[in-house]
């Protein structure tokens, strides 16, 4: 399998959903093994799409250095590994990728809309070979690898939404190709009851019903209703998709996890990348 990267620049624009400011978005075809990479155009300066360069998880994954911040990139981010876009540069004018409808549908829809470009350079993956954990106190995942009928990224999530949503699991298997019309359009939600929380910790400025949904007495406000009937579960696997990339190439193995979040896929690359035995980088899927 050969790299790729989009055919011409997708232009977009929308606001934040936690800083609730507008940003414009250019997303632009760039060069083999560039991998992914953010250009912040009002400070000049750029930063790499790396698990390395995370500097918060709270309620989205935000990138940044000394220099500069990208927040909540990982919608975009899902939808470049969904779409096995191996390089694009996303140049933006603020601080927060715009969170659009919620999911990664509209960025999805752009890149098939505009095509996707084969590269000379082969993409390389990396295989999980033994399995890694991360717990905390309130969920776990992990990575292990696929058993011999199992191809390419494989996840199984459970929920636990403590009496506030009915629980739910959720199985993927092979994502490769399922992603499009299986996980994009499933939007970011959150519980009615919370919202004040989250406005009080400077969060969710630009949330709405526009981009999120919003569960009370365990039905969603949104009037349209849910686009899928486990539509949050399919959420979790899209930000798991999103932040798993920060690997920087596709992962062949299986996650499995329990009440997930960006602090836990995070925290697990961390531990996958502290030992190369866990992992052995490959040419096919
Ligand atoms: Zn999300």
């Amino acid at each position: 399998m050969n790299q790729s990267t989009i055919s011409k620049s997708i232009f977009l624009k929308g606001i934040g959903l936690h800083t609730g400011l507008e940003a414009n978005i250019e997303l632009q075809p760039s060069d083999e093994n560039s991998g992914i990479v953010f250009y912040r155009k009002d400070l000049k300066k750029r930063i790499k799409a790396s698990w390395k360069n995370v500097i918060s998880t709270k309620f989205s994954t935000n990138l940044g250095d000394q220099n500069l911040n990208i927040k909540t990139v990982e919608h975009l981010l899902s939808a470049f590994a969904g779409m096995h876009i191996s390089n694009c540069l996303v140049i933006i004018d603020n601080e927060e990728v715009p969170i659009m409808d919620g999911s990664s549908k509209i960025f999805v829809e752009e890149i098939l809309k505009t095509g996707v470009k084969k590269q000379k350079a082969t993409q390389k993956f990396l295989e999980i070979t033994n399995k890694i954990r991360f717990d905390c106190d309130y969920g776990y995942a992990e990575l292990v690898p696929n058993n011999s009928s199992e191809h390419g990224l494989n996840i199984s999530l459970q929920s636990s939404f403590e009496g506030k949503y009915e629980d739910q699991n959720i199985n993927i298997e092979n994502l490769n190709g399922n992603y499009p019309a299986k996980i994009s359009k499933a939007r970011t939600f959150g519980f009615f009851n919370e919202i004040e929380y989250l406005k009080s910790q400077n969060l969710i400025k630009g949330g709405s019903l526009d981009n999120a949904i919003v569960i009370k007495d365990f039905k969603p406000l949104n009037p349209e209703g849910l686009r899928y009937e486990n539509e949050l579960m399919r959420h979790k696997v899209l930000d798991v998709v999103g932040d798993l990339s920060l690997s920087g190439l596709p992962i062949i193995g299986k996650y499995n996890g329990f009440k997930t979040g960006h602090y836990i896929t995070y925290n697990l690359l961390k531990e996958l990348f502290k030992d190369k035995n866990n992992y052995k980088i490959v040419l096919a899927n």
